[in-house]
């Protein structure tokens, strides 16, 4: 498990705001939203970047999306529609060395992206 925040939050070190919670993974309101509604969806495995990730872990990379769209329904963002995200390493924007999903949605998102 790489040491971040992420990682603490996992162990119950540091608090968070959690909206889901399964064996494989967990989901928290962003600290900083940057749209009304922005949920990370965080792994429990401790994997670093998605450049670490292998065909081992197409089943959890597919059920982190799984739990975004189930995410995105309860708290009724679905109808309008909303944006995913994985930052991947420096030039992805990535700052959390613990991968993670980014649900985003309550507004219009533009595009390209900053
Ligand atoms: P990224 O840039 O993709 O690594 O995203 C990291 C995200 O983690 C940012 O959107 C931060 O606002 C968020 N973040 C950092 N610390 C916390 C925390 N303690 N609780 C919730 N979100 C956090």
């Amino acid at each position: 498990m790489p040491e971040t925040v992420f990682g603490k939050i996992l162990t119950g070190e540091i608090q968070a705001d959690k909206v889901w919670e399964d064996d494989q993974c967990i989901a928290i309101n962003d600290i900083s939203p940057q749209a009304p509604t922005h949920v990370l969806i965080i792994p429990r495995a401790g994997i670093a970047t998605l450049d670490d990730t292998s065909e081992e872990h197409t089943a959890l990379l597919g059920h982190v999306t799984w739990v975004a769209v189930q995410i995105a329904r309860k708290l009724g963002i679905d109808k309008q529609g909303y944006r995913l995200v994985w930052n991947c390493k420096e030039s992805g924007g990535q700052e959390v060395f613990h991968i993670h999903l980014h649900l985003l949605g309550g507004r219009r998102m533009d595009w390209p992206p900053g």
